[in-house]
């Protein structure tokens, strides 16, 4: 939002979504601000996220509750998050110490107090890259299911193992968001052509395979969240 700018974004969302044969929305990520959300709810986004994770919990309860409230107005729906991940996120660096599970018994009282569509939970996921192979609690996700009756939304799935996602999926996250993984790919394949084509200078030209090789990795997430042909 803040390179390409709102208005731009949601015109080529639009145009996808008018152009192609499935459901295509445009979703804002780990908005901090009331005002940057109105902002795109104004231009017709119906998907948004407000993050006030890092904040206390009545803090976080105000302002999420606050967004539901205006972006309900507009028909929008709001996915919040609850405890923290640690990593870096735009321009969020949580540290490991001030990373924090999803209480269970917390998210019913945030839910119910909110009035949220979705909600992310922390169950020892991070944002970026993996420096050891994660752990995750899976007894949490399991009990917060059982008590939340809201879609669940993993974050910080880029270097999972299949197996870790998809029993996270069974568990009950409807939503799973890769990022790091995706930009690898895009980046590799710029650097790679650009290396054996020093002579190239048109964006036309090098940014294709950069596209080609994020939509390979694009395709192996779909399969392996088996979310092909679910319209
Ligand atoms: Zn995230």
């Amino acid at each position: 939002m803040d390179f390409a700018g709102r208005v731009y974004i949601q015109a080529i969302a639009e145009t996808a979504a008018k152009l192609n044969d499935i459901p295509i929305a445009l979703h804002l990520d780990h908005h901090t601000t009331y005002e940057s959300i109105v902002e795109s709810l104004k231009l017709g986004t119906k998907s948004v996220m407000i993050d006030a994770s890092h904040q206390p919990f009545e803090e976080n309860v105000a302002l999420t509750k606050k967004v539901v409230e205006i972006a309900h107005e507009y028909g929008a729906t709001v996915e919040a998050e609850l405890g923290r991940l640690v990593g870096q996120e735009d321009d969020l660096q949580v540290d490991e110490q001030d990373g924090a599970y999803t209480d269970p018994d917390l998210a019913v009282q945030f839910v119910e107090r909110t009035g949220v569509d979705s909600l992310a939970v922390a169950i020892g996921t991070a944002h970026g890259l993996y420096k050891a192979e994660p752990k995750l609690d899976f007894e949490r996700l399991a009990k917060i299911r059982r008590l939340v009756d809201v879609p669940l939304v993993l974050h910080g799935a880029s270097g999972l193992s299949k197996e870790d996602v998809q029993k996270c999926i069974e568990l009950g996250c409807a939503k799973v968001n890769i990022s790091t993984e995706l930009k690898i790919p895009f980046s590799t394949g710029l650097r790679n052509y650009l290396i054996t084509h020093p002579e190239e200078t048109d964006p036309r030209k090098y940014m294709k395979p950069a596209k080609e090789k994020m939509k390979e990795t694009v395709i192996e997430k779909i399969l392996m969240c088996k979310s092909n042909g679910r319209v």
